[in-house]
């Protein structure tokens, strides 16, 4: 199962359910983006943590992803701050 979530600070998580909620935010990011957060938590199914071996299997699927994680830490905060006033819209729009 997959949720849109409107959480300032993640960009996706992947609970013990294995629901996985990706933050709407990422539709302003660059495609690659959207993917590596993905592959993200899809690696998550396979392994619910950060050990060595999780990202050894984000490195399989997505050899890449260091770019792309690097780019959410360099570039998360502004894509935060820029949808602000439209975050609050879409809260609303949830808790409707
Ligand atoms: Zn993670």
């Amino acid at each position: 199962m997959m949720r849109i979530s409107s959480a300032k600070t993640r960009w996706g998580s992947c609970s013990r359910k294995r629901n996985i909620n990706l933050n709407w935010r990422l539709v302003f990011a660059p495609p690659a983006i959207l993917d590596y957060v993905i592959m993200h938590e899809l690696s998550h199914l396979t392994h619910m943590n950060h050990s060595k071996a999780f990202w050894k299997h984000v490195e399989e699927m997505m050899p890449d992803y260091k770019t792309h994680r690097t780019w959410l830490k360099k570039n998360g905060r502004t894509l935060s701050r820029a949808t602000g006033s439209l975050s609050q819209a879409v809260d609303t729009l949830m808790i409707n």
